[in-house]
């Protein structure tokens, strides 16, 4: 099979970047004009939004006619806060002039927060009509973040104009629109401020139409652990938020209101039916790897997302290769997956061994390692172990007092 390889060159912005490098005008259409004799298929001119410099290069070059190379403008996607029609460098890209343009969107949350000072609800606005066709082409499910009502949302994820929850409404609507109801879902993050607010939570996922939250502590992991937000509360009070949102829904459904919590039913099914919810920290062994893959931007491959937020602290420990140049064996046999998997059979790990609640449990390697420094941690003093099996004994404590609990319980298993 023939392989065509193009090749799209930077020197014209990227090139000027070095220390002591400075092209004149005529330099760069020197430089140009020498790349395209080369047999370049792209050159990139430079960013007409970032300096007038460039913007006089783009339209000096409307003289100028190569043979085999095609021109290319550089920007980046509109700035947080702005339409496409009115934000400058779009503009700038337009009067360019250039056949070709490039547009850079940040992907990774460390540039959305940090390099552009956005929140990864506003970059994830930026989603327009073009991506949602994709995604309904490909059969791509949305999942957004919702954190419950308006004011504790805005708290929580604040963006110029204040209006995240507004935008984010607006997307989960667009996108029902676009995909069907069913491809579009919503995660809550709890914060210290959403402690107090397990009912207004739940309340606002079923005024959204949804039918099921995931009520999720936070995790030890990028960005939660960088902003100090994860120490902000404890097990016990995040174990108190849980049961209410969980009482709540109980009490919602008794009253003819269908809705669910989604960690409850995935430990329901683990302790009442032979299916496994596949569901990574409960699996034994874990599920790194076996039920959940990450790949990321930069061809990186990770056992879970968990290992990808590890790694965004600088701990690469479960980066388990690299799309464009490991094979599948190497990844997927590598001793730096196999490694944790083998080390987390919760029936043969200290203190698992002994735990009554072993069958729904799983031994979690990855949260394990981030806090203790080994897969198998700590179990006496792990949080993983206390939230646990407090959500068990909640579980059963219920069904063991409240027959209708456990037929509601028994249809969440189910489900
Ligand atoms: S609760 Fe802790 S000790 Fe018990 S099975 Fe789960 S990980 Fe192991």
């Amino acid at each position: 099979m023939r392989r065509l390889i193009k090749i799209y060159d930077t020197t014209l912005r990227d090139g000027t970047q070095g220390e002591g490098v400075s092209f004149s005008m005529e330099d760069k259409v020197r430089l140009a004009t020498r790349l395209d004799a080369l047999g370049i298929h792209y050159i990139e001119g430079g960013w007409p939004g970032s300096n007038p410099k460039d913007l006089r290069f783009f339209r000096r070059m409307q003289d100028v006619t190569f043979k085999h190379a095609k021109l290319a403008a550089f920007s980046m996607t509109r700035r947080a806060g702005s339409p496409a029609d009115s934000d400058a460098n779009m503009q700038a890209l337009l009067d360019a002039g250039a056949p070709v343009a490039t547009i850079v969107g940040k992907s990774w949350d460390f540039h959305v927060m940090e390099a552009i000072g956005t929140t990864l609800t506003e970059n994830l606005a930026m989603i327009d009509e073009t991506m949602l066709a994709f995604c309904a082409t490909h059969s791509i499910l949305i999942s957004t973040s919702l954190d419950g009502p308006r004011d504790l949302h805005n708290r929580n994820r604040p963006r110029p104009g204040g209006d995240s929850y507004e935008k984010t409404i607006r997307g989960i609507n667009l996108a029902r629109d676009r995909l069907g109801r069913d491809q579009v879902a919503a995660l809550m993050t709890t914060t210290q401020s959403s402690l107090a607010r397990a009912r207004d939570i739940v309340d606002e996922y079923v005024a959204q139409g949804f039918s099921e939250i995931f009520l999720r502590p936070l995790s030890p992991y990028g960005f939660a652990l960088k902003t100090k937000s994860y120490a902000a509360y404890g097990v016990q009070q995040w174990l108190e938020f849980y049961k209410e949102g969980v009482e709540y829904i109980i009490e919602l459904n008794k009253r003819g209101i269908s809705f669910r919590e989604c960690y409850a039913s995935i430990v329901l099914k683990k302790m009442f039916t032979s299916d496994d919810p596949g569901y990574v920290d409960l699996m034994s062994p874990a599920g790194i790897g076996i039920g959940a893959i990450v790949y990321n931007y930069d061809g990186s491959v990770y056992a879970s997302d968990e290992s990808r937020m590890l790694a965004e602290m600088g701990d690469s420990k479960f980066r388990i290769g690299d799309v464009g140049i490991n094979t599948y064996e190497e990844i997927f046999a590598s001793a730096k997956l196999l490694d944790p998997i083998e080390e987390s059979f919760a029936y043969s790990v200290p203190m698992c061994n002994d735990c009554a609640f072993e069958p729904y449990c799983g031994a979690d390697p990855v949260f394990h390692y981030g806090r203790y420094g080994d897969f198998v941690g700590r179990k006496a003093e792990s949080e993983f172990c206390r939230r646990n099996m407090g959500i068990f004994r909640h579980l059963i404590a219920r069904m063991e007092e409240d027959a209708s609990v456990k037929r509601l319980f028994l249809r969440w298993a189910n489900g």
